[in-house]
């Protein structure tokens, strides 16, 4: 049997993008800390990854897209006020102590939405963190920062494209997280 030209595909993930001064307070951070024991994330990269579709069809993106555009969410503020290190995938990371149950759920309904269509989500539990550095020899000496409010209002998706020279991202798309938090008494 004869296969056809391969489907094109794009290397897709859903994320919360910084704003300058997010961006500016971790990156400021990463340069007074992250030398020559990692290779920092260039500033411009810095992001927390939501859910991982990978490589996908236009079909499929067109599937995740109608899928992010009906999650209802609150806009919420996360805190950023540790550092780590995981040995394995040798990283250095920025993370919170305790991620507010609005990204749970955001990231609940963005693993509903790749199986909805037709995507493995990661089996790993989600863990909120930027990665500041990768081919990290060991971790800081560090475990604290100065903690960093981000104020999120939209997630994003995000196409990665693999450059000889690193990763390039390009924000395709976002929805905002207006929904409503009631106040009661
Ligand atoms: P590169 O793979 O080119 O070295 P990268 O890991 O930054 O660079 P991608 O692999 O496209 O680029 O990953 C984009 C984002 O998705 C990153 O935040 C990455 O950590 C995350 N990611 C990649 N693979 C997975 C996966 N299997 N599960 C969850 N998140 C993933
Ligand atoms: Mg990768």
């Amino acid at each position: 049997m004869c296969s056809g030209p391969a489907e094109p595909t794009q290397r897709l993930f859903f994320a919360l993008w910084p704003d300058t001064g997010v961006r500016d307070a971790l990156a400021g951070f990463a340069h007074a800390h992250i030398h020559k024991q990692a290779r920092r994330v260039p500033d411009a990269n810095l992001h927390i990854t939501l859910a991982f579709p990978g490589s996908v069809s236009a079909s499929v993106r067109e599937c995740l897209e109608a899928a992010a555009a009906g999650i209802q969410g609150s806009p919420f503020e996360l805190t950023i006020d540790r550092v780590g290190y995981w040995p394995r995938p040798r990283i250095l990371w920025a993370g919170s102590s305790h991620p507010p149950a609005e990204v749970w759920s955001l990231v609940k309904a963005l693993r509903t939405a790749l199986l909805a269509c037709g995507l493995q989500p990661e089996p790993r539990p989600w863990q909120a963190h930027v990665t500041l550095a990768r081919k990290a020899r060991h971790a800081l000496p560090v475990t604290e920062i100065d903690p960093i409010c981000w104020s999120i209002s939209e997630f994003c998706l995000v196409e990665s494209v693999t450059n000889p020279s690193g990763p390039v991202y390009r924000i395709i798309r976002r929805w905002p997280l207006e929904g409503q938090t009631l106040s009661m008494g």
